[in-house]
């Protein structure tokens, strides 16, 4: 069984979802629906760091907070923020293929070479500092951490609806991710 669900038409959109900004973010990323105009954010936008990625959606439509693997544990005070000032009550976590912050571990000696000669840190220091924050920051499968994260921010903010969706990096579709 496919855990990802493809959205070639408006048909393919998830029935809890369709007409929500949930909805329309997949009509305008991947169906190419006309632009319209926003005055406020619709949809807070949870996904990861990477330059591959990119949302085809109009101005001011989304908060978006970005971060490693799309997780929102060390945000959550902006997560709590768009809901609360910025009255948005639709999240999507967007996880995507060839993530960097899958094993972690194995970039340990490039990312210490790396704060050494790039950012001219003491080799201990920046050993340390791998070993502190990389715990934190693994997610050890893309779609199974963005489940968990669904599942964790449904339970933190039970009144807003949450999607856990994926991007393909290398057409830069959106699906959903099939729960279950
Ligand atoms: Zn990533």
């Amino acid at each position: 069984m496919n855990i990802l669900l493809p959205v070639n038409s408006v048909e393919d959109i998830l029935p809890e979802y369709v007409g929500t900004p949930i909805g329309l973010l997949f009509e305008y990323h991947n169906l190419n629906r006309p632009f319209e105009n926003y005055e406020k954010a619709q949809l807070l936008v949870g996904m990861c760091m990477d330059n591959r990625k990119h949302l085809h959606i109009p101005e001011n439509f989304a908060f978006i907070i970005r971060s490693g693997g799309a997780n929102l544990r060390y945000s959550e005070f902006k997560v709590s923020y768009a809901i609360a000032v910025g009255s948005v009550s639709h999240i999507v976590l967007i996880g995507h293929n060839n993530c960097g912050m899958v094993n972690l571990i194995a970039r340990e000696p490039e990312f210490i070479r790396g704060l050494v000669e790039t950012a001219g840190w003491e080799k201990e220091r920046a050993e340390e500092h791998f070993m502190h924050f990389a715990p934190m920051f693994e997610i050890g499968n893309e779609t199974d951490f963005i489940l968990s994260e669904t599942k964790r921010l449904r339970l933190r903010y039970p009144k807003i609806i949450i999607a856990p969706l994926y991007y393909r990096v290398e057409d830069n579709e959106l699906f959903f991710i099939r729960e279950n």
